[in-house]
């Protein structure tokens, strides 16, 4: 873009003619199915906090004791002198719930993907990525000078395909001892679509092909598994098998930042060379605190798990009966696929006159042409709410 406000203002402007102009609403209540936003009341189905955590007494209370105790700011990096009790505290709490060796936090999910992609590729390294994967991890792939190939989405013979072709690219014989670094790269349930990536026959291919396998378990952790450790609880994958795993805590976990977990080696590794964990100011330590407290109300409260599978199957059986087509997706995000932008838009902003807020996911966050509505379900909703849901998709359907 050029220094020139008329040229912004035409931007501006095809933007909004396009239906694609981004604005945030204001929230004034805590995060919860009953919001309080731009003034008038909503009943929200797009939140990420899907265990419904963000606004619960423990972690808010543990948030107040740490503030009392060590203030609000970290005060610098973990390196020079931000790394607080809490941070060590979380840090092995998290190892031992994932069943990690180790964990490095970060401030955020997008700092924790840039740092360690980056960390792990150098040039003439490839990376292996879904097609479908979100903007961070994308982003992480632009910005490591690895050659990025993106395979299309979930397809695992595509992914065989590259690794066969890997040999003419790079004219190596048949040296045994020599290979390529490689990084298989991918969300573990993804974040437009609801559905799960093909871990078991990544780590296959990974293991034939001495590649780095990194997932990315966003909206699994908290979520899946037994104890809500996530989508490697779920599918029972060891440190070995899937040696690289972030995670974000501003979604199910209901605070903010996000972590990377793996072998010893690896954490100490990133220590030394992620860029986004050595050169940033550390969370503050109560997000820390409360993110503690958080772990222990998610393997303590199983019934969170439990109800949140009730209403999603509540919302996939009523949208069947509707006739509304939902995307292949057992998880707490159920999009909507309308196609057109104008659409999307047109049908969100018709819900949201009627009090329900859900937000249109449009082009570039998804493929052009695949315009739609991100429903996701939250422990705190109830089945009245889902029930109301249903009713005014109906009415705004027809
Ligand atoms: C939200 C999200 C991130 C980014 O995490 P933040 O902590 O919000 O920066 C990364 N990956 C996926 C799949 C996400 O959904």
């Amino acid at each position: 873009m050029k220094n020139d406000s008329k040229l912004i203002q035409a931007f501006l402007k095809q933007k909004q003619q396009q239906s694609l102009y981004r604005k945030p609403r204001i929230s004034e209540s805590a995060q919860q199915p009953l919001m309080q936003m731009d003034g008038g009341k909503y009943l929200s189905f797009c939140s990420n906090d899907y265990l419904g955590l963000a606004n619960h007494p423990d972690l808010v209370n543990a948030f107040k004791q740490a503030a009392d105790k060590y203030g609000v700011g970290s005060g610098s990096a973990h390196l020079i002198s931000g790394h607080s009790i809490e941070h060590q505290k979380l840090e092995e709490a998290l190892a031992e719930f994932t069943g990690r060796d180790r964990v490095l936090l970060f401030s955020t999910g997008y700092m924790a993907n840039l740092g360690t992609v980056n960390a792990l590729l150098e040039r003439g390294d490839y990376l292996f990525a879904d097609r479908l994967n979100h903007a961070s991890l994308v982003d992480a792939g632009l910005l490591s000078k690895a050659k990025m190939k993106r395979y299309p989405h979930g397809d695992v013979a595509a992914l065989e395909r590259f690794y066969k072709n890997l040999p003419n690219l790079l004219n190596i014989n048949d040296d045994k001892d020599s290979f390529v670094n490689s990084m298989i790269l991918t969300d573990g349930v993804f974040s437009m679509d609801g559905d799960e990536a093909p871990l078991r026959e990544l780590v296959k291919v990974a293991k034939q092909n001495q590649a780095w396998l990194m997932v990315d378990d966003a909206h699994g952790f908290g979520v899946l598994g037994k104890t809500g450790a996530g989508q490697l609880e779920q599918d029972s994958l060891s440190q070995e098998e899937v040696p690289v795993l972030m995670a974000t805590l501003g979604k199910a976990a209901g605070t903010a930042g996000a972590f990377v977990a793996g072998s010893d080696d690896l954490i100490e590794y990133l220590i030394q060379t992620a860029r986004t964990f050595i050169y940033t100011t550390a969370m503050p330590p109560s997000i820390a605190a409360a993110t503690r407290a958080s772990l222990k109300v998610i393997a303590e409260e199983s019934w969170r798990r439990d109800k949140l599978k009730v209403l999603i199957n509540q919302f996939k059986q009523g949208a069947a009966q509707l006739g509304i087509e939902l995307m292949p997706s057992n998880t707490a995000i159920q999009p909507i696929l309308l196609g057109s932008t104008e659409r999307a838009s047109k049908l969100s902003k018709a819900l949201s006159d009627q009090g329900i807020l859900i937000s249109a996911i449009r082009p570039p966050t998804v493929p052009e042409g695949e315009a739609r509505l991100r429903v996701t379900f939250s422990a705190n909703h109830t089945e009245e709410q889902v029930d109301q849901l249903l009713n005014t998709l109906e009415k705004s359907f027809k």
